[in-house]
């Protein structure tokens, strides 16, 4: 028989180390919280059947959002060491104890499948297995005034990771001895087994498993994950708006522009949003703006157009892509655009939020011919180029 294994995962800190109010493990990254990456790598992998996550007790909210939709345990409260706080995950899952256990830090969210595989092969030959690496950089030892003090003989050591994997009652066991003999200094739970006097095996770890610690830390995975967003997109988009008497202004881009004519529409009119939004939906092949915003729908009567393109550009990173560049030519008579280029310009990359010279503006005019050299309305052309992550 298959042996039962079970994932417990640690999110209980309060992350201190990174700036902001909010705990790193929900703070977003490649469009989802980290902690439901991580959470999803466990719910997802064949071999594990329950996933115990332990949470601050102020989360719940947090965790509730970043966990909505994936099969895990209810969580479980943690205490004030990571040391109490795997043990409250190990007692949640003893009524139904597993063979085996892997202990996860949340804040490990590059951990692959076969990495859990790896814990979950070496736990059954050897009891208790945590992922490591050698050690590459020269390690120093220094005194308080920060003099080098000597060198350390890297053969022997190893930097460790989580998972860390352990046959379950063991493990339960010396968590229970620990506590109740007072002793919370340990940082992890292989220092724990050890303690209890049994051997830990190491098996290799992953280089992209660390541990997100820092703000460097967070802008390198993300920068790390727009290198992978591979799945180029292009998409385009086409508007015209007809001019209506009266009015004073009209607006361009999110730019409102003193004009002597109003356009004419269900929402602010604003040709050049609308065609905008249509190539970035276009890109992700998701409908076009009249699907997601109905002009029968009165909501979204007299509406800001700025709105339908924010909407636009999260369904872009809600699939953990990003736009990369849009282009826009607006055709038409009057008014003259150039003088509003470059406040259309920030402001299209203001509510993209990417940077300007991600932003192009044309303008021309019909030469008098057609609809719009006899002063009609406005046309407006778009494009935008969007990177996903690659899947079939
Ligand atoms: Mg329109």
């Amino acid at each position: 028989m298959a042996l039962s294994v079970a994932a417990v995962i640690v999110a209980a800190g309060r992350g201190s180390r990174v700036g902001g109010d909010l705990p790193k493990q929900y703070r977003v990254l490649a469009g989802e919280p980290v902690l439901r990456t991580t959470l999803s790598t466990f719910a997802w992998h064949g071999e594990v059947g329950a996933v115990q996550t332990v949470i601050h007790g102020d989360d719940r909210a947090h965790y509730d959002a970043a966990a909505s939709g994936l099969k895990v345990l209810p969580p479980v409260a943690g205490g004030a060491t990571r040391q109490i706080s795997v043990r409250n995950g190990l007692e949640a899952l003893s009524a139904k104890a597993p063979d085996i256990v892997l202990v996860h830090d949340a804040a490990r969210p590059f951990c692959s499948a076969e990495l859990v595989s790896r814990a979950i092969v070496a736990c059954s030959a050897t009891g208790a297995a945590i992922p490591a690496l050698e050690v590459t950089d020269t390690i120093k030892s220094v005194d308080n005034n920060g003099h080098v003090t000597g060198t350390v003989d890297r053969s022997t050591l190893r930097s460790v990771q989580t998972p860390q994997a352990f046959k379950f009652a063991p493990l339960l066991e010396a968590h229970r001895r620990a506590a109740k003999e007072g002793r919370d200094e340990f940082t992890d739970d292989a220092a724990l087994i050890e303690w209890a006097g049994l051997k830990v095996a190491v098996f290799a770890g992953e280089q992209g498993n660390i541990k997100l610690t820092t703000e460097d830390d967070f802008a390198r995975a993300e920068a790390r994950r727009i290198a992978n967003l591979t799945d180029v997109r292009i998409g385009t988009g086409y508007d015209v708006h007809p001019f209506d008497t009266g009015g004073d202004h009209v607006w361009l881009g999110g730019v409102k522009i003193p004009h002597d004519r109003k356009l004419a529409g269900h929402s602010d009119a604003d040709v050049a949003l609308h065609a905008l939004v249509d190539a970035i939906l276009g890109a992700i092949a998701d409908g076009d703006i009249g699907t997601h915003f109905p002009p029968s729908d009165m909501r979204w009567r007299g509406a800001s157009s700025d709105q339908f393109l924010k909407y636009a550009c999260e369904r872009v990173t809600k699939r953990g892509g990003r736009v990369s560049n849009v282009d826009v030519t607006l055709v038409c008579e009057t008014p003259r655009i150039g003088p509003h280029r470059e406040a259309i310009r920030q402001r299209i990359a203001e509510i993209c939020e990417i940077s300007v010279d991600r932003v192009g503006l044309q303008a021309t005019t019909s030469e008098k011919l057609g609809f719009i050299g006899r002063g009609e309305g406005i046309v407006a052309m778009a494009s935008a180029t969007v990177r996903l992550p690659w899947s079939w």
